[in-house]
């Protein structure tokens, strides 16, 4: 059935693969950005399509839409952009999800929250399942993100045993792929950006953390099954690929991948930086009948083909915190 559907968030990375498909499964798609952490270029495909429609507005104030699914996604992922306004940030993730479910609640929508594995912070428990209540340092520089996402899941719950809102929400784990903001200072983006530019790659610590990364597609697959599943499960469920890699493999397979001359070099690690990081997604497999597909190199190999295709200078680096 053909669903009004708005995607908060929806001209950032993973915002604009998700109005994609929705666009082209026939919905009528409503896109809302503040474009903080994106840009236009990454829906302009879409503005053409009878079915798509593109709303400059921040989350942190109230809207007025009538809708049947709302994807909540606002809100800057990449640390050194979520940190250089934390109060912004946390508005945004409080006064978002109170906007929207607002709004859930008022049109009888369902709402999905795009959560993260940041709320187990440095996670004691390895790999991670939801039942973990995680090891977040509510007072350092990852708490505005980890906290913000906290009370958004808290606030998911409170609205849906209070109010009966229809919820679902989602942990996303460390998603890469085509239409990373290239000066995002992620790892995956500044690693590719560095070996096509033959930049010393800028590794933080030792680089002996780990990630477990994800590709897009999986993702968005996962996050559209767990909105779409008619049974009594609302989350939260880990989406994220187990495959586990330290961050200094993950520069060697970049620099490989790409044939680069890039020499690694060692910054400091950040503080709170988490040490160890896996999805158990036991949960997702069992009651969403998903899993992963696209493994690290063939994912790798996709995002590095369209960084070659894109033109650097076309974009702006949301703030000066990137590598
Ligand atoms: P992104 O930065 O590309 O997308 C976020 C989008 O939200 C951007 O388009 C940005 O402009 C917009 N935005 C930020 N603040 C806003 C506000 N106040 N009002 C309206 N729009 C606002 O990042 P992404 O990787 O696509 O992440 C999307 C969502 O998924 C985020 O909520 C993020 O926390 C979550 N997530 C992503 C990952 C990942 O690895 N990509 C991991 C965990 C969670
Ligand atoms: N990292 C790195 N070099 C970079 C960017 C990030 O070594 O240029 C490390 C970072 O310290 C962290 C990991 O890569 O351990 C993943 O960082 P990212 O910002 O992508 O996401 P996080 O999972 O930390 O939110």
């Amino acid at each position: 059935m053909i669903q009004r559907i708005l995607v908060t968030g929806g001209a950032g990375f993973l915002g604009s693969h998700l109005c994609e498909r929705l666009v082209d499964a026939g919905h009528d798609v409503i896109c809302l950005d503040n474009f903080f952490t994106s840009q236009k270029s990454n829906v302009t495909h879409l503005l053409g399509k009878p079915n798509f429609e593109l709303l400059r507005h921040d989350v942190t104030l109230p809207i007025f839409l009538e809708v049947d699914q709302i994807y909540n996604l606002a809100c800057p992922a990449a640390p050194g952009h979520y940190q250089y306004n934390p109060i912004k940030t946390i508005k945004t993730s409080v006064m978002g999800a109170i906007n929207l479910l607002g709004m859930a609640k008022r049109c009888g929508a369902r709402i999905l929250q795009a959560s993260t594995s940041e709320v187990y912070g440095d996670p004691e428990v390895h790999p991670q399942v939801e039942s973990y209540r995680g090891s977040v340092n509510p007072i350092g520089i990852r708490a505005c993100y980890d906290e913000g996402k906290r009370v958004a899941e808290t606030l998911f719950m409170d609205y849906h045993r209070s109010n009966s809102v229809d919820i679902r929400f989602v942990r996303i784990f460390n998603t890469y792929g085509p239409r990373m903001h290239p000066f995002d200072g992620r790892v995956v983006s500044n690693f590719i950006r560095q070996a096509l530019g033959n930049e010393p790659i800028t590794i933080f610590g030792q680089g002996e953390q780990t990630r477990s990364f994800c590709y897009r597609d999986d993702l968005v697959q996962g996050m559209m099954a767990m909105m779409n599943n008619e049974t009594d499960f609302i989350g939260p469920a880990n989406i994220g690929n187990p495959n586990e890699f330290t961050i200094r493999e993950l520069a060697e397979q970049v620099i490989n991948l790409s044939g680069s001359r890039s020499e690694l070099i060692f910054q400091p690690l950040p503080s709170d930086d988490p040490t160890r990081r896996r999805p158990d997604i036991e949960l997702a497999k069992d009651r969403l009948g998903w899993q992963p597909e696209i493994m690290l190199q063939e994912g790798l190999t996709r995002t590095i083909e369209w960084f070659r295709s894109i033109d650097l200078s076309e974009y702006r680096p949301p703030t000066p915190n990137y590598q």
